[in-house]
């Protein structure tokens, strides 16, 4: 039977008929954990006085010692979120409010609030067009005098240029580094550092929609003893500081505490990320191999199979080549039913809340506390790459939405064939 080359978006047959198998991650193993604890009738063991369950449960504890071994870190601890990762992460850094933050505008909306909750000031940094992370020849035009951390954010599971983020930092030791590999876990650099690891505090999260998860979770990692104590203790309540030895005098805890179910998973979970990581990128390598060098029009400038953790598959669409919008190039493909291809992606910078600098309250808090926050601008126009990428350029394929079996990685490709074969029809497409 020949396959009809009609396109789906003028009444042809769609090239995919069954949806693609959505990704799940837990199974038995998961299940047993889970239902160990339950039986145990210990489903948290966390007490914010001091002493041995302030530091959480037998699965938490477990957990912990499991991911930094498998990390190589010194400290790992276990959230109830990345969102309250990133602000322990931030909390440990002793900020004053009106202190400023940099971040990219290619991440998520909880690095913003993670930075308002302690009344800093986020200052953007645009992305770079090769891996859409945070541009590291753009950071010293934003650093002042106020700059406390930069956060990193490790976005698709691309790792950033941490060697060029530090370089470009070396005369400012007082600025911390914190990496947001909430997309990233297993994802190394060049040199062979698993993202997150190499930067100050790294962040990951284990929501359900990332690579591994326990529902709800997250796990942070640093090699510095007073951060961790810091972060134990912002995880929580801090009520502890009150028979603390050291310097935690100006504490605000929260209740950021992992339970004893989603421990035990986390647990099984970890078992899966690596064999897990390294299918995602063989399935990004069969992509690469498949569309990318197939079709001019088409490019991901990093490419790396080894390297990212691909959570999303990232792609630069030219309609400068092929006189096709990105809007219909897109309404094509997904027409065919590839509900994976995505178009855009991410203006962070352009959160109402930002442009009218109200966080809360009607006041321009935080910004109003600085000259800085006074004169700094959000919104359109202050990140020009992000936006040309989201507005005019930028696909993704969700990687981390769909199990990707063999059959399903072709038939994705034979989509961006089908398209390319229609290229003339589109153009003329009105
Ligand atoms: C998912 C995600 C977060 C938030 O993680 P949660 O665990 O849902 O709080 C933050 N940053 C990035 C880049 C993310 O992808």
């Amino acid at each position: 039977m020949a396959t009809d080359l009609t396109l789906a978006l003028v009444n042809g047959d769609p090239l995919i008929k069954t949806k693609f198998k959505l990704y799940r991650s837990i199974g038995k193993e998961e299940i047993k954990a889970a239902n160990k604890v339950l039986k145990s009738g210990n489903l948290s063991q966390f007490i914010g006085a001091r002493g041995v369950d302030f530091l959480g449960g037998p699965m938490v504890k477990k957990f912990e010692k499991k991911w930094a071994k498998k990390f190589g870190v010194k400290h790992a601890i276990s959230v109830n979120s990345n969102t309250s990762g990133l602000m322990a992460a931030i909390g440990s850094l002793n900020v004053e409010p009106g202190d400023e933050i940099l971040l990219s505008p290619w991440t998520m909306s909880a690095d913003v609030a993670a930075i308002l909750n302690w009344n800093c000031i986020p200052v953007f940094v645009d992305i770079n067009s090769l891996d859409f992370n945070l541009d590291p020849s753009k950071i010293l035009d934003k650093v002042t005098d106020r700059t406390k951390a930069v956060l990193v954010t490790d976005i698709f599971g691309t790792p950033a240029q941490m060697g060029r983020i530090k370089a470009f930092l070396k005369d400012r030791p007082d600025i911390k580094i914190i990496s947001d590999s909430a997309q990233a876990p297993w994802a190394y650099d060049i040199r062979q550092s698993l993202a997150g690891t190499n930067s100050d505090i790294g962040v990951y999260s284990l929501n359900y929609h990332k690579h591994i998860h326990t529902g709800e979770g997250g796990m942070i990692v640093t090699n510095d003893d007073y951060l961790a104590e810091r972060m134990r203790m912002i995880r929580n309540h801090a009520e502890s500081v009150v028979n603390a030895n050291g310097p935690f005098n100006n504490m605000i805890g929260y209740n950021f505490r992992m339970g004893e179910i989603e421990a035990a998973i986390g647990i099984q979970q970890l078992k899966k990320l690596e064999p897990l990581v390294k299918r995602r990128q063989e399935i990004a390598r069969l992509l690469y191999d498949g569309i990318i060098s197939k079709h001019n029009y088409l490019q991901q400038v990093s490419f790396s199979g080894k390297f990212s953790s691909f959570y999303v598959f990232p792609i630069v669409y030219n309609d400068s080549i092929t006189g096709v919008s990105r809007s219909l190039y897109v309404k094509a493909l997904r027409a065919e039913g590839l509900d994976c291809v995505v178009e855009g992606y991410q203006n962070i910078h352009r959160l109402p809340g930002l442009v009218n600098k109200q966080a809360y309250g009607n006041n321009n808090f935080p910004w109003s506390l600085t000259e800085n926050g006074k004169n700094i601008k959000y919104g359109k126009g202050t990140c020009p790459v992000a936006e040309d990428m989201h507005d005019n350029k930028f696909i993704y394929i969700a990687m981390c939405k769909y199990e990707f079996t063999d059959k399903e990685v072709q038939k994705t490709i034979d989509v961006f064939n089908k398209i390319d074969y229609n290229m003339d029809v589109l153009r003329k497409f009105k």
